[in-house]
């Protein structure tokens, strides 16, 4: 088995997203060691469809299953948006941690919020990571901005038990803040309509106005401005966490792989095969942004229906 990653070091979101202090990046070398010990091959600083064309894994394998994950991070394109100190997420978090592996952060090859007011867009769990890494930083501030209106902090009568609860959460990031800046960094129902620059071409501000959730003619909500709620927010680093759209790189063009309707690689949940012969398709790249349990159970079992594909049968849960 070799495993490609165009990273410098293997394990994915679990390596270079999910930030270090809420994922020892210890214990994902060590699974990585416990796997090479196995007799699995990682090959990494390679991209598959740049470096090496997929097609030539799909000639030299019997089998190939894809676990690019769901990268594509979506972009907020409105007015200023090309003026240093606005980056996606992932940049951000990626990048520290890569730093922080290298040399503890003493080559600097990282996205600084030191000192900064920083401007998270995202009230999930990446944007949380932002918040909780800025705060390690020790920006001057931060805050996130969520363009849902604030949760009930208890059920409601229409969202009973055994349903999920619709349910404000307090994550770490929000607590840290809190316990930092004396209140919680989440703006709720609110709207980013441009970023303002300084004379070096360095974002300064940010334009926001506050929203509604109305429903239009057909039923459905969608936000509406409020009159007069335009504010400005002071911001040298704005983050944009706000959700992933999907795989990112060309190797499902490549190989012919279909997608389904939220463009990950189609294949079904328990046979992961694709409808290209012998190509498979697990994880993120399946079923878009999830969860690490969910890898975790895709990739074995998307393991045992490759044996079951190469040698007839498999003993293999
Ligand atoms: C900021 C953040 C925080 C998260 N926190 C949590 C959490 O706390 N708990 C939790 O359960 N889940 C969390 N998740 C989700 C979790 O990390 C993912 O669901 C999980 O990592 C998916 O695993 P995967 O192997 O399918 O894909 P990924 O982890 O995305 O791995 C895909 C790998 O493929 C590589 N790759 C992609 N294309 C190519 C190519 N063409 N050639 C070579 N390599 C390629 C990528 O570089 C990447 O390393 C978080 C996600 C993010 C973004």
């Amino acid at each position: 088995v070799t495993v490609y990653e165009r990273a410098d070091r293997p394990g994915g979101l679990l390596m270079y997203g999910i930030p270090n202090m809420k994922l020892d990046k210890k214990y994902v070398q060590r699974r990585v060691e416990l796997l090479a010990a196995e007799g699995v091959t990682f090959v990494t600083g390679t991209e598959i469809g740049k470096d090496l064309p997929a097609s030539k894994l799909k000639e030299e394998n019997d089998a190939v299953v894809l676990c690019g994950g769901a990268t594509l991070g979506r972009d907020l394109k409105i007015e200023g948006r090309e003026l240093k100190g606005i980056h996606l997420a992932m940049e951000f978090l990626s990048k520290n941690t890569k730093s922080l592996l290298d040399s503890g952060h003493q080559d600097g090859a990282f996205i600084s919020a030191e000192g900064k007011h920083v401007v998270v867009i995202g009230g999930g769990d990446t944007g949380t990571d932002c918040v909780g890494t800025s705060i390690r930083h020790k920006c001057a501030s931060v805050t996130q901005f969520e363009i849902m209106p604030k949760p009930p902090e208890k059920r409601q009568p229409n969202n009973p038990w055994p349903e999920w609860p619709k349910v404000l959460k307090v994550d770490y990031g929000q607590e840290e803040a809190a316990a930092v800046q004396g209140e919680d960094p989440r703006k709720y129902m609110i709207s980013t309509k441009k970023f303002v620059g300084d004379e070096n071409g360095h974002v300064k501000e940010l334009h926001t106005v506050l929203i509604e959730w109305k429903k239009d003619d057909q039923g459905r909500f969608v936000p509406v401005e409020v009159p007069g709620s335009e504010q400005v927010y002071p911001a040298q680093l704005v983050l944009l966490a706000m959700g992933f759209l999907g795989p990112e790189n060309p190797v499902l063009e490549q190989l012919g792989v279909e997608r389904d309707e939220r463009s990950n690689a189609k294949a079904a949940y328990g046979r992961f095969v694709t409808n290209v012969e012998g190509v498979f398709a697990a994880g993120d790249m399946r079923r878009g942004q999830s969860l690490v349990v969910w890898a975790i159970n895709e990739g074995r079992e998307a393991a045992r229906e490759v044996d079951r594909y190469l040698m007839g049968s498999s003993n293999l849960p």
